[in-house]
């Protein structure tokens, strides 16, 4: 039900690893989902089902971190869908940033 991805940058070296989606046990409560935190304008992981309306936080489900996703398939989890290609980088600014499944959890 829940995903491990790598994310990783086509132009800088911004790379990292983050779990995406609850497992069968905890989905109803814990919903990790890549975030910007607009305050600090770092990469965050944040649970979406405590956090969703915080005003703080800009989610990668949002289409103004979305580029242009070439066709690829999206990483769905229930309502939210994350692009797999060219999502906004926090180091470079740019659309560059590619989500790609390395592992999926129970
Ligand atoms: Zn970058």
């Amino acid at each position: 039900m829940g995903n491990i991805i790598s994310a990783k940058c086509k132009f800088c070296d911004f790379k990292t690893k983050f779990n995406y989606g609850g497992n069968k046990l905890d989905f109803q409560i814990n919903c990790p989902v890549p975030a910007i935190n607009i305050n600090t304008g770092q990469f965050e992981i944040i649970n979406y089902k405590i956090e969703k309306n915080n005003s703080k936080y800009k989610f990668y489900s949002n289409k103004e971190l979305k580029g242009n996703n070439e066709n690829n398939y999206t990483l769905d989890n229930f309502d939210l869908k994350l692009n797999t290609k060219n999502n906004y980088c926090p180091k470079c600014k740019k659309h560059s940033l590619d989500f790609n499944i390395i592992a999926y959890t129970d």
